[in-house]
């Protein structure tokens, strides 16, 4: 892994981004803003998965209202998530005449690609901009290629036109989004806003698109990077492809804060982008959230369900620990955990983890070797196998971990 770009230090609302702070999780809700409670319950259940930012749209006067009561009613949960506003079109008029909603945001997104910047006066982006730093907060110049700024493309793709060799329109598309953002941010400094107030993003649905624009806006400015790769999709598309685009530039060192904009199935838990987010940044050991199970995936030589259920037991329980563990033993989110399926790689692999057992396949002995830190501690045997090996795990957690 290459080391970080070195980034800017953005301060949202508290949380840092940037510079050689860990690598921000964020979030965005999909309920109406305008609809508090529903609102809340959401930003709740985000920042409770682990979501450090939590955006939502601010799109009508009601969402605008709406904002300070959102934000109050999580602090008096005692849910201190910062939030972000995301604003189309009408974020200057909305900012003005709304100032608790300007207040109460710890950040404005501005899409350059729908406020008037580069067409008419600049005056609604500048508003935008005059507006942040009234009220001392930093802003996210988030570009996305469904939403381009026409005037730079267009202006781009007539100077391609007069090269020798001109690019195809794709390519200077994806120019475009690097110099939309740049231009956009330098534009925010010309009015007043600090450099150390702008995170950029540039965000297109292709993964090959999402690289090659992270890598070339990485190398021109040192504005933090928000990665994201938009409309990522449903399911096991949207995680994969989302992987394959973020995997590529975090080894590189580029990203500060990252979303999985993932499209949950109606009825769907939203959380499950933040549980992508962080699983994404563990499993390249950027960092550590909880504890990971290594299972094997089964085969022939596994009989029964039993060692799927056990790995997903122990999963879950390590999840549901986590929240109490994370202060009383800190240190144990790095911690590895192998429920193997039988003997042909289960006493290797549960060796090279924490703690890990060895369950018998087909054939075997039915018993179940228990190893702690690379030795054999004890077998077990039974119906009782899953409820004692959580005893060990326990006991392994409270003696290694336990804050003092
Ligand atoms: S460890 Fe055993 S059960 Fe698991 S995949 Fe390998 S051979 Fe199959």
């Amino acid at each position: 892994m290459r080391p970080r770009r070195k980034a800017a230090v953005v301060d949202v609302g508290g949380v840092k981004v940037g510079g050689d702070h860990p690598i921000v999780v964020q979030s965005m809700t999909n309920t109406d803003t305008a609809d508090a409670p529903s609102t809340v319950n959401q930003a709740m259940a985000l920042a409770r998965a682990g979501s450090e930012l939590v955006r939502v749209t601010v799109n009508t006067e009601q969402a605008a209202a709406a904002v300070p009561r959102i934000v109050d009613a999580l602090d008096g949960f005692g849910v201190r998530v910062p939030i972000i506003g995301d604003f189309h079109y009408n974020g200057h008029l909305l900012l003005k005449k709304y100032p608790e909603c300007a207040r109460a945001l710890a950040k404005y997104r501005i899409n350059p690609g729908n406020s008037d910047i580069g067409r008419n006066t600049g005056d609604n982006f500048r508003t935008m901009i005059e507006v942040a730093i009234a009220n001392g907060k930093p802003v996210r110049i988030g570009v996305n290629w469904g939403s381009l700024d026409a005037a730079v493309l267009t202006r781009m793709m007539d100077e391609n036109s007069r090269l020798p060799e001109p690019k195809d329109a794709h390519a200077v598309t994806l120019d475009a989004m690097v110099a939309s953002a740049v231009e956009s941010a330098k534009a925010a400094e010309r009015h007043g806003l600090n450099h150390d107030k702008i995170i950029l993003s540039a965000k297109v649905s292709g993964v090959q698109d999402l690289i090659a624009v992270y890598r070339a806006l990485a190398a021109v400015c040192d504005y933090p990077l928000h990665l994201g790769l938009t409309e990522a999709g449903l399911g096991g598309k949207g995680i994969v492809a989302t992987t394959a685009a973020l995997a590529p530039l975090l080894q590189e060192g580029i990203g500060d804060t990252i979303r999985a904009s993932l499209t949950p199935p109606p009825g769907g838990d939203r959380t499950e982008e933040v549980v992508v987010s962080r699983q994404i940044l563990q499993s390249l050991g950027i960092r550590n959230f909880t504890p990971q199970v290594t299972a094997c995936p089964g085969c022939g030589r596994t009989t029964s369900s039993f060692f799927q259920e056990m790995a997903d037991q122990i999963q879950t329980y390590l999840r549901e620990r986590m929240p109490r563990w994370k202060s009383s033993h800190p240190g144990v989110e790095a911690m590895t955990v192998a429920v193997m399926g039988c003997v042909v790689n289960g006493p290797g692999e549960s060796k090279h983890s924490n703690i890990g057992i060895s369950l018998p396949g087909t054939f075997e002995e039915p018993k179940a070797p228990v190893f702690v830190d690379g030795r054999l501690m004890t077998t077990l045997k039974g119906d009782g196998i899953v409820a004692e090996f959580i005893g060990i795990l326990d006991d392994y957690v409270d003696t290694r971990y336990r804050k003092v």
